[in-house]
């Protein structure tokens, strides 16, 4: 018996339940992310007032700190956490090639074994326009990205309009070897150039290791190495007693070579059907009880193979499939495929996505739950959802509010343009009496000013965090449910028209 339901449609777009262990789940879904068995800045309470149906947990972080096996014997983590509602986990593969590789989106997959795919091109100091002093591909060079010892701060994305750049900003706290325990934070500027650097001489650094087995990674945590393999990642899920569990899989570059494209797609196949077998063997038997186990469609910028790796999953079966993969010119990577590139990057970035939603749901069974991995702003939402899919799961809306950025609607001039946001820090909002978003039934506007909000923000105070994400977090989810009331009723496109023009 299936455990999803379709209970409308509206053409493409779904409203339905999805049974978990923890209960029921209405789709489409929003999932706040829960990184380290918390949604930053709410409590569970606070989560369910916000109507919260099920969160994410992040199974690298959670591996690693506090470990595994310590929430399985405290329960595991529904009541680690003090969270009775379901739980989705990722497989720990996104941090692994990333986080633990040194964090740069760009770089996370490159390693000997694996081709000339290195993205960074090169290393600048900061504030200046000089050759770069360090070259991050060569191994003997003072780059970061060898250096076992460096952990990653802060990682913060910048695009330059006049070059048709993106730079990224790494500050790292570097501790010799020689003198460990000492600790000097270094501002890196990574630039990615938006040609694709190709060079079959290249010899990229090892960041992450992709074996056959698995994926090696170093801890950012300790500098410890460890080894994820599609077994793991499922046996981590499994002791977390997560609802969903996600199959490990290599997420690919949009600057990997078609040959190694193809390489790594045939070595995720294995992963998902070794992940699948290990899965079916120690997930409780009663159906009731157990939880689901979703596959990944991986891919990159491509009809041809995104209709291939669909039909592909398709017949292997999944309780769900999640879409992940490349998408040309993402929103995290740059690229030099998609034929928008230069024009304005966020959005064809995100045309991007859609396209490739659109060519894989009408090849996805009808009868499965499908997720599209990590997006989740508000024309997301609307675009995704005329696409087919009926989960996501985003930072935007806890980080967005921690960082000052809150939630309108379009009736208090959000907008497209301004992303459905406004800087609660600006001026204007000094004196102003009304709530963020007028109109919105969060706790926060119905109870505080803009004005207070804008106060809070500046004076740095911890309960601004809570009280802007419960706003964030409340505004997306609405929207999303307010999206299922108009599939039901068969006005999602009226309901489209009204935010996105
Ligand atoms: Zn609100």
């Amino acid at each position: 018996m299936s455990n999803f339901k379709i209970l409308g449609k509206d053409k493409m777009a779904r409203a339905g339940v999805l049974t978990t262990p923890h209960g029921e789940v209405k789709t489409p879904v929003y999932m706040p992310i829960g990184t380290v068995g918390s949604v930053k800045a709410l409590a569970p309470d606070d989560l369910k007032k916000v109507n919260t149906q099920i969160i994410l947990g992040n199974t690298y972080h959670l591996y690693l700190r506090p470990g595994s096996k310590l929430i399985k014997k405290m329960g595991g983590l529904h009541k680690f956490m003090g969270w009775d509602y379901p739980i989705l986990t990722d497989s720990g593969g996104f941090q692994a090639f990333s986080l633990g590789a040194m964090i740069e989106h760009g770089v996370r997959k490159v390693g000997r074994s694996m081709g000339p795919a290195s993205s960074v091109s090169q290393v600048r100091p900061r504030g200046t326009n000089k050759p770069p002093a360090v070259d991050a591909r060569d191994p003997s060079s003072e780059s970061p990205i060898d250096q076992n010892y460096l952990r990653v701060r802060k990682s913060g994305r910048v695009y330059n309009e006049k070059s048709k750049k993106i730079t990224r900003r790494v500050t790292v706290e570097e501790l010799s070897q020689k003198e460990k325990g000492k600790k000097r934070s270094v501002s890196k500027w990574y630039e990615h150039s938006s040609s694709a650097s190709q060079s079959k001489k290249e010899e990229p650094e090892i960041l992450s290791k992709i074996t056959e087995e698995g994926v090696e990674f170093t801890s950012h945590l300790d500098g410890g190495k460890h080894l994820l393999t599609p077994e793991k990642s499922v046996e981590v899920q499994l002791d977390l007693g997560s609802d969903i569990i996600l199959v490990l899989d290599e997420l690919l570059s949009p600057l990997s070579s078609p040959s190694y494209v193809a390489q790594s797609l045939e070595r995720t196949h294995r992963w998902e059907q070794r992940s699948k077998a290990y899965f079916e063997k120690h997930c409780e038997k009663k159906r009731e009880k157990r939880g689901m186990l979703f596959g990944i469609l991986q891919g990159v910028y491509d009809r041809g193979i995104r209709e291939k790796e669909a039909m592909w999953i398709s017949k292997v079966g999944f309780d769900g499939f999640s879409i992940g993969g490349s998408f040309g010119t993402s929103k995290y990577w740059p690229s030099s495929r998609h034929p928008d590139e230069g024009q304005d990057l966020d959005w064809a970035a995100s045309k991007a996505i859609y396209e490739t939603i659109g060519w894989v749901t009408p090849l996805l069974p009808d009868s499965a739950p499908r997720h599209a991995l990590g997006i989740g702003e508000v024309l997301d939402l609307f675009e995704c959802i005329e696409r087919g899919i009926d989960m996501f799961d985003c930072v935007a809306p806890t980080r967005r509010a921690r960082n000052g950025s809150l939630y309108i609607s379009p009736k208090n001039g959000g907008k497209q343009k301004n992303k459905f946001v406004m800087a609660i820090e600006r001026s204007e909002f000094k004196e102003d009496k009304k709530a963020i978003d007028p109109g919105c039934s969060c706790y926060t506007c119905k109870n505080f000013s803009r004005a207070y909000l804008r106060h809070l923000y500046l004076s740095a105070e911890i309960l601004y965090h809570r009280l802007a994400s419960i706003h964030n977090v409340y505004f997306m989810l609405n929207l999303t449910n307010e999206i299922r009331g108009s599939i039901l009723e068969k006005r999602f496109k009226k309901l489209k028209n009204l935010w996105i023009k």
